[in-house]
């Protein structure tokens, strides 16, 4: 009865339609904007023609190129390698071989064909091909996250009261120019000894109240199927362990690890929930999605860390479509890392208003499952520390002040 008086006085109709016309141009802009930030989905063309010219130079079949370790074993590490493919000018070439004897670099031959090197801005090749800056950077740190100082037990970091880390190997697919751990990334890659892995299980087993464990490097998957099978069988064997989590950036840089033999391994111990790193749309392609279509398919939960990076996705626009295409291959984004002050990666680390900005331009835009944390992770093992814009203004016994997601300003009573 109330509602029928009202409605004589308020057409609800002629304002739902305003209001939906309201909301529809606050999406216009980056409806328009999304156009022309290329997503991986849509440049199979443009990565078929890539890949064909990186396997001629390797005279390679289809089949190897589906074959995780042949990716491995042609991972691209020199420039006379990377120029016999794709044409680079002399000054660049001279570039990427100084920045080499300081920083190892190495891209997968599949990351390698998702790099357009006719645009000096392409967010892929700057992910993985060094650039001069690297050397510029005085002031960037070792190890910023003291990890050294908190690591309990051999292989261990531990920075929380229920959960840590353990680092089986410094091995990844490429070794990205931004990689907030590459004081661990030497000329030699190596795996961790069993016998540093077996200390490493002993101190979980004598901490009770440790209940989450990650498996991380370097890049977990790159460890071989037999000793992955070994080391969550015995991780899953500890009664107080619920979860296990594996760190790999491997869908989006190898994707072909993804084989029937390893989804039989980790399907044998769930629950295994697994974060990756795409940090640009490109990356997410065909092969990715299959690459996330079959760890669902062992039960695997995945979620996305994207490291905010100057140049590659320090805007809005960009991390909304990275996380719009995320979802669409049921890639939960998760966080979105502010990059620490790692030496030779200054010249990556944007303003810390950027991740603000997204933020502001996430929260109510766009579906809360396309909205993630963003995180400081403070200095010296501090713990990651989450940075939100604003929107409680004042707390008292009576109410509340918020700021809603378009700037309203209301009052909320506080129940006591
Ligand atoms: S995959 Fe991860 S650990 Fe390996 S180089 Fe890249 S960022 Fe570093």
């Amino acid at each position: 009865m109330a509602i029928e008086l009202l409605k004589g006085k308020f057409n609800f109709e002629h304002h739902s339609q305003y209001r939906a016309e309201e909301l529809r141009k606050k999406i216009e802009p980056y409806l328009q904007k999304s156009k022309e930030i290329p997503s991986g989905l849509d440049l199979t063309e443009f990565y078929s023609l890539q890949k064909e010219k990186i396997l001629h130079y390797f005279q390679a079949t289809e089949k190897d190129w589906e074959n995780w370790r042949w990716q491995i074993k042609n991972r691209i590490t020199s420039v006379h390698t990377l120029s016999s493919i794709f044409p680079l000018t002399n000054q660049r070439l001279r570039e990427i071989e100084e920045v080499g004897k300081i920083y190892r670099w190495a891209v997968s031959p599949y990351y390698l064909c998702l790099m357009d090197f006719e645009n000096p801005e392409d967010p892929i090749t700057l992910q993985g091909i060094p650039k001069i800056e690297e050397l510029y950077d005085e002031y960037g740190e070792e190890d910023p996250m003291g990890e050294a100082l908190t690591s309990p037990a051999p292989g261990i970091t531990r920075r929380y009261p229920d959960r840590l880390i353990i680092n089986v190997t410094n091995r990844c697919a490429m070794y990205c120019r931004h990689c907030q751990r590459r004081r661990n990334i030497g000329e030699i890659d190596r795996h961790q000894k069993k016998e540093c892995l077996m200390a490493a299980l002993d101190y979980i087993r004598a901490n009770s109240e440790i209940r989450d464990v990650l498996i991380t490097g370097g890049d977990a998957l790159l460890l071989s199927d037999n000793m992955l099978d070994w080391i969550l069988g015995e991780i899953h064997k500890i009664p107080h362990v619920e979860i296990k989590r594996l760190g790999t950036r491997v869908p989006v840089t190898l994707p072909m690890r993804i084989t029937d033999n390893l989804l039989k391994i980790l399907a044998k111990y769930p629950p295994i929930y697994i974060n990756t790193q795409f940090n640009h749309p490109k990356e997410v392609t065909h092969e990715a999605k299959k690459a996330a279509d079959r760890l669902i398919s062992a039960g695997i939960v995945l979620g996305n860390q994207a490291v905010l990076l100057k140049g590659i996705n320090n805007d809005p626009d960009v991390m909304k479509k990275l996380n719009h295409e995320l979802l669409k291959i049921r890639v939960r984004p998760y966080y979105i890392f502010h990059a620490k002050n790692v030496k030779g990666t200054r010249h990556f680390i944007p303003p810390i208003q950027d991740g603000l900005n997204i933020m502001e331009n996430l929260r109510g835009y766009t579906s809360g499952l396309a909205v993630p944390t963003y995180i400081i992770n403070a200095p010296k093992g501090g713990g990651k520390t989450p940075i939100l814009p604003q929107y409680l203004l004042s707390l008292d016994e009576e109410k509340a002040i918020l700021r809603t997601w378009e700037r309203k300003i209301i009052s909320y009573e506080n129940v006591m």
